[in-house]
């Protein structure tokens, strides 16, 4: 995952913020067949500023939707890539917080308030995310 890539990238940018720091980063070419696959509603501009690789945070415009967008992608990443689905298999990520639970568990961007509550749990049994707890 640590492929070198341009810098000045929108999602190097995105995930050089505190607290997007252990997002994950996903290959623009998965981001792409992604786009066209995942039957999520976008914005071509959206997807425009996901892919600049020219990025400049205090020059470009965003739209809005590219965090909420560029959020949703990681779970699907993982789960879809053989290295990192033996990653969550050998159980390198979180677990559920739940103790009832304890599943192997993903970490993911939130939806909505993204930079405020930085990293969650996405939990495939509970599906669900939930808070971030440190052990
Ligand atoms: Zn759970």
């Amino acid at each position: 995952m640590s492929r070198p890539q341009n810098n000045s990238s929108w999602i190097s940018w995105f995930l050089g913020i505190k607290g997007n720091e252990y997002l994950f980063r996903v290959p623009i070419d998965y981001i792409q067949e992604t786009f066209n696959q995942m039957g999520l509603e976008y914005f071509t501009e959206t997807l425009q500023v996901i892919l600049n690789l020219g990025f400049d945070s205090s020059f470009d415009c965003v739209f809005g939707d590219e965090e909420k967008w560029y959020g949703l992608i990681p779970a699907r990443y993982i789960m879809s890539e053989r290295g990192m689905r033996q990653k969550y298999e050998r159980g390198d990520f979180e677990v559920c917080p739940k103790l009832s639970c304890r599943q192997k568990a993903l970490p993911v961007g939130p939806s909505d308030v993204w930079v405020k509550s930085n990293v969650k749990i996405f939990c495939p049994r509970c599906n669900d995310t939930q808070p971030h707890q440190s052990h």
